[in-house]
């Protein structure tokens, strides 16, 4: 059985000692194998307690980040690639130090909308990059994937197979990063995607189409739980789900929750834990 995981923000905004405890706690609590840290900013984390309420909870946990417009990586700006290089380095180290085992998320590229497609000259800055921190993560023990997410926060790749190109283009040991949420707004179906990425899935993020409760929207959570059975994934499988009630910073503006979809956090990561766990036993 795949571990599974619950992101932060199912619990909290912040990262706190005390938000921190409350989610690392709760998440174990509730049974998940992982908690998902988002560290959009590394050089605000406490790692080293981080790592101690991780280890007294018997808590394994992923990190994952997306870029802003001064440390976009995909940018035509050498200064701007620079410093998204800084941050990217800065997230390796946080979660390093964290003990996190895996960093996650949309690394390649700002998380939010563009106004214009990428340019060469970007996507060229791409690849360096993601083959640059592929060195990075695996020297300090990270498995790293790139997450595939819709046209809205990326316009660097908006599709499993894009991003398999993408990933060919580095010449590096990375995974895809798979989202029911963006594959509900940008792929054919829920069942091609998973099989082209069959041996090369890393990380999957499980997700509703208004990213509230599982089971109350319109994703075909049978099928693509299906496919991820067949292609044999043995890795992380982590809940991620906003709503109003929890507010991080930066993260809910850029992501745009603005809607109220659930209050109790408890409720919500249970019904989540059995929902995901019943669908990957189904033989
Ligand atoms: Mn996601």
């Amino acid at each position: 059985m795949n571990p599974l995981g619950c992101h932060a923000l199912v619990w909290v905004g912040d990262w706190s000692e005390r938000s921190a405890r409350y989610a690392i706690e709760s998440t174990a609590q509730v049974g998940y194998d992982l908690i998902e840290v988002p560290i959009l900013d590394p050089s605000t984390v406490d790692t080293a307690m981080t790592r101690r309420l991780l280890e007294d909870n018997g808590l394994g946990s992923a990190c994952s980040l997306g870029l802003d417009d001064t440390t976009d990586v995909s940018s035509e700006d050498p200064a701007i690639v620079a410093a998204g290089r800084d941050r990217l380095a800065a997230a390796v180290e946080a979660a390093h130090d964290m003990g996190a085992a895996h960093l996650v998320g949309v690394l390649y590229s700002k998380l939010g909308k563009y106004p214009r497609p990428i340019t060469a000259t970007g996507r060229g800055h791409v690849t360096e990059s993601m083959a640059w921190l592929a060195k990075q993560a695996g020297d300090a023990g990270l498995s790293l994937s790139l997450e595939v997410v819709n046209r809205y926060e990326t316009n660097v790749v908006n599709t499993a197979a894009d991003m398999l190109t993408l990933i060919d283009e580095t010449g590096a040991n990375i995974g895809a990063h798979l989202d029911s949420y963006h594959m509900n707004i940008e792929e054919n179906g829920f069942v091609e995607p998973v099989q082209q990425t069959a041996g090369r899935l890393g990380y999957l993020h499980i997700g509703e189409s208004h990213r509230g409760y599982l089971g109350t929207g319109t994703i075909d959570f049978d099928a693509l739980f299906g496919a991820v059975r067949d292609i044999g994934y043995t890795g992380p499988v982590t809940f991620e789900s906003f709503s109003s009630a929890v507010v991080h910073p930066d993260l809910s503006n850029t992501l745009a929750v603005w809607r109220n979809l659930w209050d109790d956090s408890r409720n919500l990561a249970e019904t989540a834990f059995a929902f995901m766990a019943e669908r990957l036993a189904r033989r």
